[in-house]
């Protein structure tokens, strides 16, 4: 197998995604910020991923984002309404109809996800006052995540790729967008997985992971530090800022009441 890599899906070149990615034109402006302990550990990921999908999309390394040129000028133009996808009590939850068109009075809705663990989206707000300024949104997933890869240890856990999705499903229906290929996100994350647990459950392979991945009824969540690495894309609040050690687990634990697995 070449090991010569594609440099804009950061696969394998024998592996590569990019002849399989239709762009889908959208209205609104994606705009995926990324830690950089993501982007090492998640350069070929479902971030990436739904980034090349997104012709109307861009993608930004960084911690604390006050100084970068591309961000401030995203949120100082006047023709654009930026939003930062953020779950919480003072989100505006676009399923429960919270903004509407008549809000953007014209402008383009431009949205910031963090991609990155609970932990790191603290830290990169903290240090993006910019960012803390911005008004936030959030909606109410219509499914829990199909992410069977990395046990995600609750239910509010999305990859980037399902909270893209479950994002323009909700935008569509607020009448804010149009969802143009509502199934390529989705098949795109289910190869990813079907590839990934193939290269588990073959002992042939170097380099990938060495035990193959249980069925998912038998899994459990993930403990302590594996445990702490929830995203934070769709859940209803953020766990505590400061976990005890003692039960780390518990209190990232986000629920998403009234939806049904499967
Ligand atoms: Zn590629």
């Amino acid at each position: 197998m070449s090991r010569e890599t594609c440099y804009r899906c950061f696969w394998p070149q024998s592996l590569c995604w990019c002849a399989s990615i239709q762009p889908m034109a959208t209205r609104t402006r994606f705009v995926f910020l990324m830690h950089p302990k993501e982007f090492k550990r998640e350069k070929a990921g479902t971030g990436r991923l739904t980034h090349l999908c997104l012709p109307n999309s861009e993608i930004h390394m960084g911690i604390g984002f006050d100084d970068h040129e591309a961000v401030q000028a995203l949120i100082n133009d006047q023709k654009n309404f930026a939003v930062l996808l953020y779950p919480g009590e003072t989100a505006r939850n676009l399923s429960n109809g919270d903004l509407q068109a008549a809000d953007l009075g014209g402008r383009t809705l431009v949205v910031f996800l963090l991609d990155a663990t609970w932990a790191c989206a603290r830290k990169m707000l903290r240090l993006s006052p910019i960012l803390q300024r911005l008004p936030r949104i959030m909606f109410t997933p219509s499914a829990p995540s199909r992410y069977v890869i990395k046990q995600q240890p609750q239910a509010g856990c999305l990859s980037t790729l399902e909270a893209t999705h479950e994002l323009l499903v909700t935008l569509e229906r607020a009448g804010l967008d149009h969802y143009a290929q509502p199934t390529q996100l989705l098949g795109l994350f289910a190869r990813m997985q079907e590839f990934q647990i193939k290269c588990a459950r073959d002992p042939a392979r170097q380099g990938y992971r060495r035990h193959p991945y249980s069925e998912p009824g038998e899994r459990t969540g993930l403990k302590g530090r594996s445990g702490m690495r929830s995203r934070i894309f769709k859940t209803t609040a953020p766990p505590p800022a400061q976990p005890t050690p003692s039960s780390s687990t518990s209190n990232t634990s986000v629920e998403l009441g009234g939806i049904a697995p499967g």
